[in-house]
């Protein structure tokens, strides 16, 4: 799996084929659909096991160039379309981010978190995007795919691992009716 230049592959290895098979996986925890957790960029912040379900289920929305208004208190998706470059070299170079206004107005508006189907909420080498919502209680996820699959609202589940770390790989679906 293609990983952010610099993090740790992503292995894993059986270690007992004979009557069963038993394998152990190395990986970072920022490699393909993960959640930044309000610790990534703060020690004392909150970790991915101290987000609450609650937090991490509800109603979508889909952000696109059509978007106008952004509702109170649930989760944005983004839709960029840069998805369609996972899996080439480019796909980790020369994103685009979140610009800071839209940032904030998310943050007003009191989102529970923000998910993007590129590599970073920020323009490459930079953190303002991840700070700013992260220090308001705002989880990210980055490297969603299948974007273009969801309407304007829906309901979305972003599910992590119970770990005491400032990330996790997730599994990110939504529900329309
Ligand atoms: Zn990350």
């Amino acid at each position: 799996m293609p990983v952010f230049p610099g993090d740790p592959p992503v292995r894993i290895r059986i270690l007992e084929d004979m009557d069963y098979i038993n394998s152990e996986i190395e990986t970072g925890l920022h490699a393909g659909t993960h959640i930044d957790a309000p610790a990534h960029l703060n020690c004392c912040g909150e970790t991915v096991d101290r987000i609450g379900l609650e937090r991490l289920t509800g109603q979508g929305f889909l952000i696109s160039s059509k978007t106008v208004k952004i509702p109170d208190g649930d989760i944005a998706v983004l839709r960029t379309r840069w998805d369609s470059k996972w899996g080439l070299e480019e796909y980790f170079k020369d994103y685009r981010g979140i610009p800071m206004g839209l940032a904030e107005k998310l943050v007003d508006h009191g989102v529970k978190g923000v998910c993007t189907d590129g590599p970073s909420v920020d323009m490459p080498g930079e953190t303002a995007v991840h700070r700013l919502l992260l220090e308001n209680g705002i989880w990210i996820v980055e490297n969603i795919k299948n974007t273009g699959l969801v309407p304007e609202r829906f309901r979305i589940f972003v599910v992590p691992l119970n770990v005491m770390a400032e990330a996790s790989p997730v599994r990110v679906f939504a529900v329309t009716d």
